[in-house]
C-alpha cells in the first residue's frame, strides 16, 4: 500500500496521510491513502516555486529538452505499469489507460520537441533605423488543478508545456486519483529539474485549492474540472488580474445525418457516448438524428451498446469499466430517472452487480427525448446518452448549437457539402466530421467556446499562449 506525500522542494513531505485511494472496480482494493494537506503546506510548496522560478526560467532549451525527454521516455516505457495503475485507481479499462498513459508520454517528446523551437518575431519599425523583438517569457509560478477522468494525461498536459516555457509549478490534483500523479511527479523528480519547480500537493480542492489560486506568488491558475468550481476559481482569478485558463463540461452533440454510413456512425456513437464509462468532457451526450435514418440508427446503436461488457476495469474483455465513485454513479442514476420522468424513453442505465463489489452500471440511451429536457441540458458525466429525432439537417445544426456548452460537436454524414457547412457552423471548439466526438490528437489544441472553456487554448503549440507572456523590445542601434 501506497502513502502518496506531497512533494515540495525537491522533498517528498511526510504528512498525516488520510484520504483513501478507492479501486471503483473493487472497494475492497485500496492502492493507498494520500496527504490531506493544510492551507500551511500549500503555503509551502508556492513558496518553493516561486524560489526556484528564477533558476527555471534561465535554463537553457536543452536543459529543457533533456528533463521533458526523459520524463516522456520514462513514461512510454512504462506505459503498462502506469496503465494498470490508471485503470486500477480511475476505472477505465485497462487498454485505455495504458492508452492514456502513452499520450502523456508523447506529450512530454512532444514539447521536448518544442523547447528546442522556441522563436520569436523580429520586425523593422515603422521608424528608421529602429529595430524590434518580440519574444515570449515564463510566467513564473502557474498553478494547476485537475480533475479525476484523465489522472495522468491532463497533469501532462499542464505541466509539460510549463516546464517547456521556463515557468515553475504547484500541481493539485484530484482527491480520487493520487495515484497517477504521483507516478508523474515521481518520474519528474528524477528527471534533473532543479529542487522546487515542481511540486505536489495533494488534498481537498475546497480548503487548499483557494490557496492557490489566490496567493500573489501564483501568476496563473490552468483548471481543468467542473462549471461551478471553474467560475469561482475565473472570479478569484479575476480579482488578483491573474492569467487563468478553464477547461470544464460539454454538452456535446453528434449529428448523424440521413445519408450517413450507418455502421461507422453507430461505432462513433458508441465510442463517443459510453467508451471510458462516458467519463469524459468530450462524450457525445446528445445524439441528433433525422428521421430518415432515425429509427436503424437507435436500433443498432441499442444492439451494440446491449452487447457492451462491463466489468472489472483490469479483466481481459472489458470493455466499459465502472464509475468512478459511488457518488458519481448516483448521479448517473438520477439523470436517468429525471429523464424517464421527463418523458424520454430509458433503455439500460442500471446498477449491475459483479463479482468484486464496485461502481457498475449498464450504459444508457435515453430515446424520445426534446433538446428542452434537463438530460439535454446539463452533463451527466456517465455512460448516458441521449437521441433527439430531428427533421434534417439544418434542424439538426440548430439543435446542435442550442446550448449553454461548446466543446466538441460531431457529425456523421458522407456529404461534403453538409460536412463543410458543419464545421464552418457549429459553435464548438473541436469539430468531428465521422470520428467521435471525444478522442483527440495531443500535439493541436484542445478547447472549447461557450460555456465549455475559457482563455486560450490548451496544448500544441497553442500552449504557449498560456504558458508565456509576450515581451515586444524596440532598439536603436
Ligand atoms: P468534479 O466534480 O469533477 O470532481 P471539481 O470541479 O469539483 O470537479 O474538481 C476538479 C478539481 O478542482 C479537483 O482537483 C478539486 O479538488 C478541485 N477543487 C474543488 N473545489 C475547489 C475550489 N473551491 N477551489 C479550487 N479547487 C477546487
Amino acid at each position: 500500500m501506497m502513502d502518496y506525500k506531497n512533494y515540495i522542494g525537491g522533498t517528498w513531505v511526510e504528512t498525516q496521510a488520510s484520504q483513501a485511494n478507492v479501486n471503483p472496480s473493487d472497494v475492497s482494493d485500496v492502492l493507498g491513502h494520500a496527504a490531506k494537506s493544510s492551507a500551511e503546506l500549500m503555503e509551502q510548496a508556492i513558496d518553493a516555486a516561486h524560489q526556484a522560478a528564477p533558476q527555471w526560467a534561465a535554463s537553457t532549451p536543452q536543459q529543457r529538452f533533456d528533463v521533458l525527454d526523459f520524463v516522456g521516455s520514462e513514461i512510454l516505457a512504462r506505459k503498462e505499469e502506469l496503465g494498470r495503475l490508471l485503470s486500477r485507481e480511475e476505472g477505465k479499462t485497462l487498454p485505455e489507460g495504458i492508452g492514456e498513459a502513452a499520450r502523456a508520454g508523447q506529450i512530454f517528446k512532444f514539447f521536448a520537441g518544442e523547447a528546442l523551437r522556441q522563436a520569436g518575431d523580429r520586425l523593422a519599425s515603422v521608424r528608421p533605423g529602429v529595430e524590434i523583438d518580440v519574444t515570449r517569457s515564463p510566467v513564473g509560478v502557474v498553478g494547476m488543478i485537475t480533475p479525476w477522468n484523465f489522472p495522468i494525461a491532463i497533469p501532462a498536459w499542464k505541466v509539460a508545456p510549463a516546464l517547456c516555457y521556463g515557468n515553475s509549478v504547484v500541481l493539485k490534483p484530484a482527491e480520487l486519483v493520487p495515484g497517477c500523479a504521483h507516478a508523474l511527479v515521481e518520474i519528474l523528480s528524477r528527471s534533473g529539474l532543479p529542487d522546487g519547480v515542481v511540486n505536489l500537493v495533494f488534498g481537498r480542492g475546497s480548503e487548499i485549492g483557494p490557496v492557490l489560486v489566490e496567493s500573489d506568488k501564483v501568476k496563473a491558475i490552468s483548471f481543468t474540472g467542473s462549471v461551478p468550481t471553474g467560475r469561482g476559481i475565473a472570479a478569484a482569478c479575476g480579482q488578483k488580474l491573474k492569467k487563468v485558463q478553464l477547461e470544464m463540461g460539454g454538452k456535446n452533440p453528434m449529428v448523424v445525418v440521413d445519408d450517413a454510413d450507418l455502421n461507422l456512425a453507430v461505432d462513433a456513437c458508441l465510442n463517443g457516448a459510453f467508451f471510458s464509462t462516458g467519463q469524459r468532457c468530450t462524450a457525445s451526450s446528445r445524439l441528433i438524428v433525422t428521421e430518415g435514418i432515425h429509427d436503424r440508427f437507435v436500433n443498432a446503436l441499442t444492439d451494440a451498446m446491449k452487447a457492451l461488457k462491463v466489468g472489472h476495469a483490469l479483466e481481459a474483455g472489458t470493455q466499459m469499466g465502472p464509475v468512478v465513485d459511488e457518488r458519481q454513479l448516483q448521479q448517473n442514476l438520477s439523470y436517468v430517472e429525471v429523464a424517464a420522468k421527463e418523458s424520454g424513453r430509458v433503455i439500460g442505465g442500471e446498477r449491475l452487480n459483479r463479482e468484486t463489489e464496485g461502481f457498475f452500471m449498464s450504459p444508457a440511451l435515453v430515446t424520445d427525448t426534446d433538446n428542452a429536457m434537463r438530460i439535454n441540458r446539463e452533463e451527466v458525466f456517465g455512460p448516458v446518452a441521449s437521441v433527439i429525432r430531428v427533421k434534417d439537417y439544418d434542424e439538426a445544426l440548430a439543435v446542435a448549437n442550442d446550448t449553454a456548452f461548446g466543446l466538441s460537436a460531431g457529425i456523421c454524414t458522407t456529404s461534403l457539402k453538409l460536412a463543410s457547412h458543419f464545421k464552418a457552423n457549429a459553435e464548438a471548439g473541436m469539430v468531428m466530421v465521422n470520428l467521435p466526438t471525444a478522442g483527440v490528437d495531443y500535439h493541436v489544441p484542445f478547447g472549447g467556446t461557450k460555456g465549455s472553456s475559457f482563455g486560450s487554448r490548451e496544448q500544441g503549440r497553442y500552449a504557449a499562449e498560456f504558458y508565456t507572456t509576450v515581451k515586444t523590445a524596440y532598439t536603436l542601434p
